[in-house]
């Protein structure tokens, strides 16, 4: 399958080089020439089938043709080692929990897959090292230091800014070694970008290593999360719950609600989605006024959504044929502030005792205030309270447990790097390497 990119501009890419380049030449984001529809036997039987089955039926219909089974079999069965599975909050909303993965966050799935894809085609071509830096506020960084952690062949440099990312964050990426370094930047977040983005165009460090991104522009990242609608659609028909299903997505860059609304494309039966927003509401305003204006971010509760001009929404406007009335008959929206994500995380734990993460949190009320008479709702619930645990703890006044997976992390050894915010001085530690 080949892909196009969504700014026009620049030649056709083969998957290969969708997924080593990650963005396209003219900067816009690679999407596949077609997308298939899946059989109807497969949602006749999809109740039946296990994650890993459903999940390689959707990863052959973008990936078949350029990787062969047995391979992409192995690569889909090694990503998908643990259940998300559907919880029930209330008698017609469930909560879809996608933190049962190494680092708790639904990135994880999307880290593993991409890297053991790129493995794969480093090996095919027999090339030698790949380096992949990564500019991480927190959750991105710990998901893509675990997935590509011990991947023969490639190299992660996760930038970090230094004092600005919580400790149980900071540890999921700094304790690893092997294959992984930690850079902690004297900087902040954008500062890690700006390094990032000066190393990728740097015409010395091109000709001494090779370099790639791994955030969710790359499609072998963001196309992987489309397995989840699957499996969730199933265990809510083996409920009797389909019928009229709404999911509802909390959404900060837009690649997993992007990748939900390929699998609409591909047949799945899933009636509208809602993408629930925190204060960064440039797609709300977007559904309201037909005009897409990006701003800077503000910080919030739910930091892992605070972005201020998200890069799938590139990919969603594509989608839909740059059609906002298209966009609109799929998705709605929902934005909240800081102070009704805590009561939204009070009142869910009051009423039914399920404890929200604060991006879920938002998932949940959206479907609260948005649900029609006869629909069920599954919102994703993107990361384990326990990731958020100040905040949640702040709010609940609680002191909630922290899951053995994260405990190991934080008795691990701290290493990082030190590192200044001026390009010369990473551009040296690179040339040194
Ligand atoms: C990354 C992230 C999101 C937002 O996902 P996007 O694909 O960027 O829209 C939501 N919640 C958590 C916990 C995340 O880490």
């Amino acid at each position: 399958m080949n892909f196009y990119s969504t700014n026009g501009q620049a030649p056709i890419a083969t998957l290969e080089k969708a997924v080593v380049k990650g963005l396209a030449e003219d900067k816009g984001l690679y999407m596949p020439e077609r997308i298939k529809n899946l059989p109807k036997e497969f949602y006749d039987n999809i109740e039946n089938l296990s994650f890993q089955e459903i999940a390689y039926t959707v990863a052959d219909a973008f990936f078949g043709e350029d990787v062969p089974a047995e391979d992409l079999k192995r690569i889909v069965y090694d990503t998908l080692a643990f259940d998300c599975p559907c919880v029930k909050v209330t008698d017609n909303i469930y909560s879809l929990e996608l933190f049962h993965g190494p680092t708790l966050a639904f990135k994880d799935v999307g880290a593993r897959f991409m890297a053991r894809l790129l493995q794969f085609f480093l090996k095919k071509e027999g090339a030698g090292k790949v380096n992949v830096l990564v500019a991480t506020s927190g959750d991105t960084g710990s998901a893509v230091a675990n997935g590509f952690l011990g991947v023969e062949g490639i190299h992660v440099y996760v930038l970090y800014p230094k004092g600005k990312v919580s400790p149980i964050q900071e540890c999921q990426f700094t304790t690893l070694g092997q294959n992984i370094t930690a850079v902690e930047v004297d900087g902040v977040f954008d500062d890690c970008q700006a390094l990032v983005k000066n190393a990728f165009i740097d015409a010395d460090l091109k000709a001494h290593m090779q370099l790639t991104s791994a955030n969710s522009i790359n499609v072998a990242r963001f196309l992987p999360q489309a397995f989840y609608y699957f499996y969730a659609y199933a265990q809510m028909k083996k409920k009797g719950l389909a019928d009229q299903l709404v999911v509802c997505v909390p959404s900060g860059n837009f690649g997993n609600i992007c990748s939900a609304l390929f699998g609409k494309r591909m047949g799945l039966p899933v009636k509208r989605f809602i993408a629930a927003n925190n204060a960064n509401d440039v797609f709300f305003k977007y559904l309201q006024t037909g005009k897409y204006e990006p701003k800077a971010s503000v910080q919030t509760i739910a930091n892992a959504m605070d972005v201020g001009d998200p890069s799938n929404f590139a990919r969603v406007y594509e989608l839909y044929g740059k059609s906002h009335a298209a966009i609109c008959a799929n998705i709605s929206g929902a934005t909240y502030t800081d102070a009704q994500i805590a009561e939204t995380i009070k009142e869910v734990k009051a009423e039914t005792g399920y404890v929200c993460d604060p991006h879920g949190a938002c998932g949940y009320r959206a479907l609260k205030e948005g649900l029609k008479t006869g629909e069920t709702g599954v919102f994703l619930e993107t990361a384990h309270p326990a990731k958020f645990k100040d905040t949640v703890d702040r709010i609940l006044g609680d002191d909630i447990e922290i899951p053995a997976k994260l405990q190991a992390f934080m008795k691990g050894t701290k290493q990082s790097v030190p590192m200044s915010k001026d390009f010369a001085s990473f551009k040296e530690y690179l040339m040194a390497q």
